[in-house]
């Protein structure tokens, strides 16, 4: 068995150049497919014979050409994407699906086929009554008109039988992705915060057996370490994305531990499973309907996500939570102070870091961050 150093390794390196990872795909003959985020229903694109390809904008690329298609108060994530396409940085794919669940994503749907043209822009639609039986249909008609563009892509059709399988393999990968997180927090002797980043981030590179085959390695190989004597300040981490190693390295240098997290980036992408039925088509839009806790879905009740968070707070043990704010991202700032008053009530410790992908400096979420850790370790 390979160390468990060497098997982060291998995750950093694709996390750390996703663009290498294209270029191999590309080069053994594969054909690649781009997912936006979020909620694509990637085993479609794996059930037909395609690689999926998670893009979510990136930690190192200037906003220039985009800004002829976007106000400046558009979050960097939909910036940067069609910036990457723009710039060639995404040049080789087959096409990109893109969700429309926000109101950013759906001007990016459209911007994106005007600009980038060569790179065919597959639209899905999700409802957000997702639950009753119309709501379930509508998802299922989606789905179905996304399969017919990847058939055409791919040049020839999706078996069911291919279908179940990338289901299967989709499942197996969510359930190492959440065994990891809690090996994660059990062990950061072993795992640090930018480590665990980069172990969730590779994900969205490679294709999910290749993935889940390292994974279930290190997961293995983690589970046989003794307890951890490491000291630490637990914390959960809640947001859209947190993938850029310079804010990941704060969290290492103050001694806070990533104990779980309801980032979209990350566990919200594998939390629900494709449930078991005869047809996996509609396994599939079923799983959309079971989707929940998140501030891009319509919650009828208004507070369950809030409710959620301190929940997952109190259930994973964690000592306070840090709320990752992407500038400009409308349902998570709008959806804040619930989360706020669902955290202050019970006197759970919280801190909130505004932060988009242009950010070079973390000055004031180092100062933050800090003062939060000594916050936490004198209530110990
Ligand atoms: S959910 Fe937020 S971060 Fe994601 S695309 Fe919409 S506005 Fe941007």
């Amino acid at each position: 068995m390979k160390d468990i150093g060497s098997l982060l390794d291998r995750f950093q390196t694709v996390a750390s150049s996703p663009r290498k990872q294209l270029e191999k795909y590309l080069a053994a003959g594969e054909k690649v497919i781009g997912c936006f985020p979020y909620y694509v229903p990637e085993e479609l694109v794996y059930a037909a014979g395609m690689v999926p390809f998670g893009i979510w904008g990136s930690n190192d690329l200037p906003v220039n050409a985009a800004k002829e298609y976007f106000p400046s108060f558009y979050c960097t994530i939909a910036q940067l994407n069609l910036e990457m396409g723009l710039t060639g940085k995404l040049s080789g794919l087959s096409g990109v699906i893109s969700p429309s669940l926000c109101d950013t994503l759906r001007p990016l749907t459209q911007n994106f086929r005007v600009a980038v043209p060569q790179i065919p822009l597959i639209f899905l639609a999700h409802p957000q009554n997702r639950r009753p039986e119309f709501g379930v249909r509508f998802t299922l008609s989606q789905y179905r008109s996304v399969k017919e563009k990847l058939e055409e892509i791919a040049g020839h059709s999706v078996t069911e039988e291919k279908l179940r399988e990338a289901i299967r393999v989709y499942n197996k990968s969510r359930a190492a992705r959440r065994a990891f997180v809690e090996l994660a927090g059990a062990h950061p002797e072993a795992v640090s915060a930018v480590r665990r980043s980069a172990v969730l981030k590779a994900a969205w590179f490679m294709r999910k057996d290749e993935h889940t085959a390292l994974l279930e390695e290190l997961n293995h190989a983690l589970a046989g370490l003794p307890p951890s004597g490491q000291e630490g300040l637990r914390v959960l981490t809640s947001g859209i994305i947190l993938d850029n190693p310079n804010l990941l390295s704060l969290f290492d240098e103050n001694g806070l531990i990533i104990c779980a997290d309801d980032v979209a980036h990350e566990s919200r992408s594998f939390r629900v499973d494709v449930p078991e039925h005869e047809d996996p088509m509609t396994a599939l839009a079923l799983q959309f309907a079971a989707q929940d806790h998140d501030p891009l879905l319509y919650d009828p009740e208004l507070k369950k996500r809030p409710a959620y968070v301190a929940d997952l707070a109190r259930r994973s043990g964690a000592d306070g939570v840090v709320v990752l704010m992407m500038q400009f991202c409308d349902p998570e700032e709008m959806e804040y102070p619930s989360l706020l008053q669902a955290l202050n009530d019970p006197g759970i410790p919280n801190v909130k870091i505004g932060f988009d992908q242009q950010m070079r400096d973390f000055g004031q979420a180092a100062t933050s961050l800090q003062a939060f850790a000594d916050l936490l370790r004198a209530r110990k």
